[in-house]
């Protein structure tokens, strides 16, 4: 890219907006950028906007979101001090008659769309982040992840700043039985708050 590198969250939206280097910017409704502070200790990363992210234009709003949200809570934390963001800024999806149907985006997608991550890094700089699934995790690290051999496990990246990978609050939804998701879902707002326990601690 020839434009200059922003040097706001607010420029950083903008230069997003215009973003054309993958295919998915051409169907979805708009940019979902990341949201939060300009400098936050505790940044999360995603998969992609979904459906409902997609058309408010907003971060983990739809049904994930609010499973994210009372994990947050249930972590003693407040989303309002965390930076969230997705590794991948625009809904990639396949039309099934009516519905627009969530599809994983690829290593290239991914890859193409770390230019936005890292900066918004270099912005918010937190101190630790938490990768929210596997398509986050392998944007972080640069490779594939299996998320429950690294779950709530501390790392640290190649620049220095702290990792947790644990897994997306959307998987919590797809678990048919109800005692196994609240099982799962206990061990994420555990990962979160371990998450929170690292925080200050570097
Ligand atoms: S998904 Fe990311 S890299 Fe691809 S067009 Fe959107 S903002 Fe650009």
């Amino acid at each position: 890219m020839s434009n200059p590198v922003p040097h706001t969250l607010a420029a950083l939206r903008r230069a997003e907006a215009q973003c054309t280097r993958c295919p998915l910017y051409r169907n979805a409704t708009q940019v979902v950028p990341g949201e939060g502070p300009q400098r936050a200790s505790l940044m999360m990363v995603g998969e992609q906007p979904g459906n409902d992210e997609d058309l408010a234009g907003h971060p983990f709003v739809g049904p994930a979101g609010r499973i994210l949200d009372r994990a947050i809570g249930d972590a003693g934390l407040e989303r309002s001090s965390i930076f969230v963001t997705n590794a991948v800024k625009h809904f990639k999806f396949e039309i099934r008659g009516k519905r627009r149907l969530h599809k994983r985006p690829d290593a290239y997608e991914i890859g193409r769309c770390k230019w936005w991550n890292d900066l918004e890094r270099r912005l918010v700089k937190p101190e630790l982040i938490v990768a929210l699934g596997a398509t986050a995790a392998r944007s972080l690290t640069g490779k594939s992840v299996v998320i429950q051999n690294v779950r709530g496990v501390l790392l640290t990246l190649d620049d220095g700043v702290r990792l947790v990978i644990t897994a997306h609050p959307s998987s919590l939804l797809r678990i048919p039985d109800h005692i196994d998701r609240q099982r799962q879902y206990g061990a994420f707002v555990e990962d979160l708050r371990r998450s929170a326990a690292y925080l200050g601690t570097g």
